[in-house]
């Protein structure tokens, strides 16, 4: 679908209702299903194309300990890799495993050439060393984009690991809806390596104008209002409404949260946004359902990646 700009100067004819009137003054909302089904659909392709090649994709998912989210992301995971042809390989170790153990598991799913790609689900119980454990995953296996050496492909613009997801999913969503970046402002509000700052570096990637803003950026709203494109990514409930939009711009909500009734929402609120600018992403239903989609692909890309890494050697 192409993003079809809103026209200020269209002229409602007397047969056109109100209701249409107003429906066409409200953004539209971009839904993260339409791009996920495009990119599982390039992914299935990508998949048998492999196994006509002797290559079976397969992902490793290493959880510690019994966490619901854990569990319900790696369900989630387990499904649609299986509905891609991609095998998954689960290693679940107790929360009092030691650090020697995940280490160990982390390695050797490392080092077997049946496994592509690897994703160790975080945070680790606070005995473990996370920053050095997800160092020990080879980074042509990051498919999570974890890894130091992942995160300086994605600031040097080189393909050493792959991006997180989420930042990744962010720029699927701008592509599936016809955005070109080139030239235009993006405001990023949020600096954590796992979002803000590699959004920041693939939308710079893609020729944007970007800032990035933070708990001490001086006047968010106003920074905010500058920007075309708006990465709402600083993890604070129903943080923007309308005093940091306007008219004409394209905003995407990565922010997941629960409120008082259990239903889930993002940093943004929506219906504030939705009357002023151009585009939205809701919250269930957007980034957020682009994320698995962008692991899956990131694993057939790691296991076609390997393969001539292999007959190059
Ligand atoms: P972090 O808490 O690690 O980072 C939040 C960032 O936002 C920080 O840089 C912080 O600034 C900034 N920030 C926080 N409050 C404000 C504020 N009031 N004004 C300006 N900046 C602010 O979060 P993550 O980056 O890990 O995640 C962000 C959100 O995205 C969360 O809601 C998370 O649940 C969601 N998420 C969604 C995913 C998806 O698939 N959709 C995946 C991963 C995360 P400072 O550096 O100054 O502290």
């Amino acid at each position: 679908m192409l993003w079809r700009q809103k026209d200020s100067k269209t002229n409602f004819g007397d047969a056109q209702t109100k209701k249409e009137e107003k429906e066409d003054e409200m953004a539209q909302i971009w839904k993260g299903g339409p791009v996920a089904s495009a990119l599982n659909k390039d992914t299935a392709l990508k998949v048998e194309t492999l196994k006509k090649r002797g290559i079976h994709p397969a992902l490793a998912i290493i959880r510690v300990g019994e966490k619901p989210d854990d569990i319900s992301y790696e369900n989630g995971a387990c499904r649609r890799a299986e509905a891609l042809g991609i095998a998954v390989f689960r290693f679940c170790l107790p929360a009092d495993a030691s650090e020697r153990d995940v280490e160990e598991t982390i390695d050797m799913a490392g080092e077997d050439p049946a496994i592509h790609g690897i994703l160790l689900l975080r945070p680790l119980p606070r005995h473990m060393d996370e920053e050095r454990l997800v160092g020990r995953i080879p980074a042509q296996k990051d498919v999570d984009g974890v890894t130091d050496l992942s995160l300086a492909g994605v600031f040097a613009g080189k393909a050493l690991g792959f991006p997180p997801c989420t930042a990744q999913a962010c720029m699927e969503v701008l592509r599936h809806y016809g955005v070109d970046c080139r030239g235009k402002r993006a405001v990023v509000v949020g600096r954590s390596l796992v979002v803000g700052r590699p959004v920041a570096m693939l939308l710079l990637g893609q020729n944007a104008t970007v800032t990035i803003c933070h708990t001490k950026t001086e006047d968010l709203p106003a920074r905010v209002r500058e920007g075309d494109i708006v990465i709402a990514a600083a993890g604070q409930r129903g943080m923007f409404g309308r005093q940091y939009f306007r008219p004409g711009q394209i905003v995407l909500d990565v922010g997941i949260h629960f409120d008082g009734e259990g239903k889930m929402c993002g940093d943004v609120l929506t219906k504030e946004a939705e009357e002023l600018t151009e585009a939205v992403t809701p919250v269930p239903g957007g980034i957020g359902s682009v994320t698995t989609a962008v692991l899956m692909s990131h694993v057939a890309a790691a296991a076609e990646r390997q393969e001539t890494d292999r007959k190059t050697e």
